[in-house]
This record gives C-alpha cells, structure tokens and sequence, in this order.
C-alpha cells in the first residue's frame, strides 16, 4: 500500500473500504477494535509519509494532544518545566498548564528567549504558526537548540500541515496536527494525528489510544483520508486568496493590523520564508472599533461564516477574545479569518462590506 492507496489488481478498489469492525478474528495483530483498524491504518499511512515518520490517528486534535504530552513525559521528572508559547490553540495550552509542572510560557517568535528557555526544561511545547496570532517560529532553529539541551520536543503544526512544515526533519520527537482542519478539511469530522520517527514513541502514542480509548470512527478516518487527498490544491487556493486579502485589508480604513506572514513587513515573514514552504491560509486582522465593531463584522458577513475552527472549504471568521479562555494579550478587536476556496472577489465584497458597514469607515 501507497499513500494509503489499496494494491492496484485486477477489480481492487481506489479507495480504502470504512472496515467497521468491533472485533477481529484471532490469530492477526489487530484483535480489536481498540487497538487497530485497517481503514485508521490507511490514513496514518499517507499522513506518516507527508510527515517523514509513523502517524497514528485518534479521535481529535486534542486526544491526539493528550496522548502526546503522556507518551512524551512519562520518562520525564516531575519536577521539570514544559517551555510552551504565550499564544496557541488555548485548549492544548490548558492541558499543559494543568500538568502539574512549572510551565515557562515564551515568544516562539524570540528564538534567543526560547533557547535560553531550554535549559533544565523537561518539554518543548511548540506551535508555529500561532492559533491566532500567527507568530512564527524559527522550527529548525530552536530544535536544534531543543536536541543540543537533550529536551524532547512536540510541534503542533496544525497551522501550516505538512506542506509547509515538517518539524521530524529537524529533529522534533513528535509533529501534532488537529486533522480536523486543513488535513480533512471538509469542516465535516473531529480527527487528530501524532506522528513520530522513534519507533518506541510511536508505539507509546498506540498503547495511550488502545488505553484511553480516544479512538476515531472507521468512517471518520475514511473522511479524513478522502480529504487529505485535495490538500494541495484546496491549500494553494485558499493560500492564494489569503495573500491577496491580507494586502487589500492592509490599506482598509477600518483595520489597524493586519497579521500574515506572507507579507513583507510581517514580523514573521523573513523566518517563514526561509523555513517554511508556503505562508498558510489564516489572516488576523485587528479592527477599528474594538470588540464591539470586530463583534459586529463578524455578525455581518453574508458568505464567511461566523464561526470557530479553520482549515475547511468555507471561509470562516471568529472574534478570538469571545472564548473566556483565549489569553488577554490577545487584542479584543482580533478576528480571526480561515480563507476558504470561494472566489477571492466574493470574499473581498463581503469582508470589505462588513468591515465598512460596521466600523463607519468610508470604503477604500
Ligand atoms: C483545533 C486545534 C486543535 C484541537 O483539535 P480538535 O480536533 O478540535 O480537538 C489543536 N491545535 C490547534 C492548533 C488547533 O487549531
């Protein structure tokens, strides 16, 4: 098997079968259901080979979180603190604040703060680009700090996918990414995925899904797989339009910031260009107005969708802050836009009106 293909024959099928199944008969290495699946297995397939290691799939972005962090710290003492970013998918973050360990929340984007962080540290907790702050981490960098102090390191490169980032070339332990966005990227299934080089991690990942049971539906991994099949061109669309609109709202009399590392002046831009392959397909943008007017456009938008998450075919937007537990550094007026694969002139009309109509502002 390929890419999660099945072996091409005479008759053999394209496309893997959703095997639902319970149980196995004995005598294989599956036994049940807990443990294996075949249509899981042609899923962890074709995302272990984007990655350059062994995927191994679960049930959501965040079992595939809580999974990693056990598998990852169980040889590590207690006492030893997690370096984690200021700003990240919040709920993973809550997760590794309640590990009962010191946690030493850094700028991903400072390389010299994150690598002076390193020493003494039990974990690396790293997440480039930023959920929603689109910070961009030096990746190469900062693990080759991570190896050099002998600190494991996790990456949740849910952000960018594997197009863009693939944090095992440079020496991360284990690459997270919520499938539930750009990989499956219908909007239509919760999934997630760890993947890891080292065999024993790869094995410890397995043993916390067949213990704790966070497992995916056959279906849902099917779903997942078909896709993962149009991720390059539903990512290079939506990259497309990203870029065009970061630049028209730049010069929008309602917005005050625009945050994108694909452009020029970003913060982010000269570290994503040398390190990443593409700039990804979220913008955030800062509204004048405050959180009343970001509210308001966001109420306003006839195509985008108000709405969390990212990485589906719908264009969808959110005020980030309206979640009790996004971090207060994060501005009030933030919106958070996931571009998806309408035409870029639809989504301008649309945003730009919003904008417009919510802020007072005289149209550009
Ligand atoms: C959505 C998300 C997660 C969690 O994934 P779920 O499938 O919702 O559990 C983790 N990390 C990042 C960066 C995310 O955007």
């Amino acid at each position: 098997m390929v890419a999660g293909r099945p072996d091409p024959g005479p008759d053999a099928p394209l496309s893997v079968p959703v095997v639902a199944s319970a149980s196995y008969a004995a005598g294989g290495d599956r036994g049940y259901g807990r443990y294996g699946n075949p249509t899981w297995e042609a899923l962890e397939q074709a995302v272990g080979e984007l990655d350059g290691g062994q995927a191994v799939a679960f049930a959501s972005g965040m079992a595939a979180v809580t999974a990693t962090l056990a598998a990852v710290l169980g040889p590590v003492p207690a006492d030893l603190p997690v370096v984690a970013p200021r700003h990240g998918y919040h709920t993973a973050l809550r997760l590794v604040e309640r590990l009962g360990r010191p946690v030493h929340r850094v700028d991903v984007a400072d390389t010299a703060a994150v690598v002076a962080a390193l020493p003494g540290a039990g974990l690396l907790w790293l997440e480039s680009p930023t959920n929603p702050m689109l910070e961009v981490a030096d990746v190469p960098a900062v693990l080759a700090a991570a190896r050099s102090h002998g600190v494991p390191s996790v990456v949740d490169a849910t952000v960018a996918t594997p197009l863009l980032l693939r944090p095992l070339e440079h020496g991360a332990d284990v690459v997270v990414h919520a499938a539930t966005k750009y990989l499956a990227g219908h909007s239509d299934v919760l999934l997630g995925v760890a993947v890891a080089a080292d065999t024993g991690l790869t094995d410890d990942l397995r043993g916390q899904r067949a213990d704790h049971g966070a497992v995916p539906g056959p279906f849902e991994a099917w779903l997942a797989l078909r896709g993962l099949r149009t991720l390059p061109v539903r990512l290079d669309r939506a990259q497309a339009s990203a870029a065009e609109l970061a630049r028209r709202l730049t010069r929008h009399p309602a917005v005050t910031r625009v945050r994108y590392p694909g452009l020029p002046d970003d913060p982010g831009h000269a570290v994503a260009a040398r390190t990443m392959d593409g700039f990804g397909a979220l913008v955030s943008v800062e509204v004048v107005g405050g959180a009343c007017a970001a509210d308001a456009v966001a109420e306003t938008t006839r195509l985008w969708v108000h709405a969390t998450s990212l990485g589906g075919v719908e264009s969808l937007l959110e005020r980030r802050r309206r979640w009790a537990a996004e971090r207060p550094t994060v501005p009030e007026s933030l919106l958070r836009l996931s571009v998806g694969l309408e035409h870029v002139e639809d989504l301008w009309d649309d945003l730009d009106a919003a904008l417009t109509a919510a802020t007072g502002a005289t149209r550009p």
